[in-house]
């Protein structure tokens, strides 16, 4: 209360009009004491983005208020983060014509540290309202060296209370695996495990890209990192993984009987702590290239509706169409799903896992930086 007293009246209604005044002034006084609506409500928006990249492979992209806007009330929150690798722009090679992606040139790629102080940066820049609607993820390091787990900490020391996981990271990627200086990423690695178990202990959630296939696989052979991938989610069941794109890749197709195979991993409870993405415009083509592989589809995300988390991966779109053009790409997946499993790949899976992460990166921080 705020001590404020009724005027004293002698008249009923005189005093009927002063209740209702003060009656009125207490509901601006509440309304005006609640928080901005700049988190859209639940059902306001059509669905949280597991995988978002604010910038490209030369460091360049929008400004995240730009995004807000973009995101406007579709995208309730968003994992944000840039590229961990920058596109060289070698003179001797391209001339005058600078690169901007990956495939416009042999020159190499190398691991950009820099892009994780960019995007605590662009996150800093909002009001609390506004971060909320993100997740940041730490993706500037080389996942060959047993340092890379060092840099984690750092980044969560320099700006703590920020990020909520690691990624997307890539071990095996098509095209760009080969392109980058230096060792190739292995699954195998020490320094993979070493930066896993480091993301465990603190609670970061590991959003992995690892294509489950070589290009051009020679058909009906089995895909080359299935086993390798399976067990390394094997050796950190402390983790909380996402595996990036199912391991779909451009050139590497679902491999003959994904279904089956990831199937294998949903059904066994030592991988209970792996989700996958659904993110990508080529992962939606192959999902809804016929109206089979659509139900076929829609059928293993029912059976599983915890375990799928939808994302665009979109990398710095110029307006909303292009960042909903993954979205819509689904809309025939989305018109066959169970309503709860369709509010739950879309909203309910994202915030229960990064809830989860805010949580335990928060407590850590707390307890291991001063
Ligand atoms: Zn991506």
């Amino acid at each position: 209360m705020n001590g404020r007293q009724l005027p004293k009246t002698t008249s009923r209604r005189a005093r009927a009009a002063a209740l209702c005044a003060a009656l009125l002034l207490a509901h601006a006084i509440l309304a005006a004491a609640q928080p901005k609506a700049a988190t859209p409500q639940p059902d306001d928006y059509l669905f949280n983005d597991t995988h978002f990249h604010l910038t490209n492979y030369i460091q360049e992209g929008i400004n995240v208020r730009d995004f807000l806007k973009i995101m406007g009330n579709k995208a309730g929150r968003a994992a944000l983060f840039g590229i961990p690798l920058q596109q060289q722009w070698s003179y001797r090679v391209d001339g005058d014509k600078g690169p901007t992606y990956y495939l416009n040139t042999d020159a190499p790629l190398y691991y950009y540290s820099f892009t994780d102080a960019w995007i605590a940066a662009a996150y800093k820049s909002l009001t609390k309202e506004e971060q909320a609607r993100f997740d940041p993820m730490i993706t500037g390091f080389n996942p060959t060296d047993m340092y890379a787990a060092d840099h984690i900490r750092r980044v969560l020391t320099a700006f703590p209370g920020v990020f909520s996981g690691i990624g997307e990271f890539s071990v095996h990627k098509e095209f760009v695996s080969a392109k980058i200086a230096g060792e190739v990423a292995s699954l195998q690695d020490p320094a993979l495990d070493r930066l896993i178990e480091f993301a465990s202990e603190v609670g970061l959630v590991v959003l992995i890209h690892n294509d489950i296939d070589t290009p051009f696989a020679k058909e009906g052979t089995p895909p080359a990192y299935f086993e390798q991938v399976k067990a390394l989610f094997k050796r950190h069941p402390k983790a909380t993984f996402i595996w990036a794109h199912i391991g779909v890749g451009r050139i590497v197709r679902p491999a003959q009987a994904q279904g089956a195979l990831i199937e294998e991993l949903l059904k066994d409870p030592a991988f209970n702590h792996v989700n996958f993405d659904i993110s990508w415009s080529e992962v939606a083509k192959y999902a809804v290239a016929t109206p089979e592989s659509t139900r076929a589809v829609a059928d293993i995300l029912d059976r599983y509706p915890d375990r799928f988390i939808f994302g665009t991966d979109e990398v710095a779109p110029p307006d909303q169409g292009a960042y909903l053009r993954v979205y819509n790409q689904y809309a025939p997946l989305w018109a066959l799903l169970d309503k709860a499993t369709g509010d739950k790949v879309r909203k309910g899976n994202y915030e229960r896992v990064f809830d989860e992460a805010r949580r335990k990166v928060r407590a850590w921080e707390k307890a291991h930086v001063k």
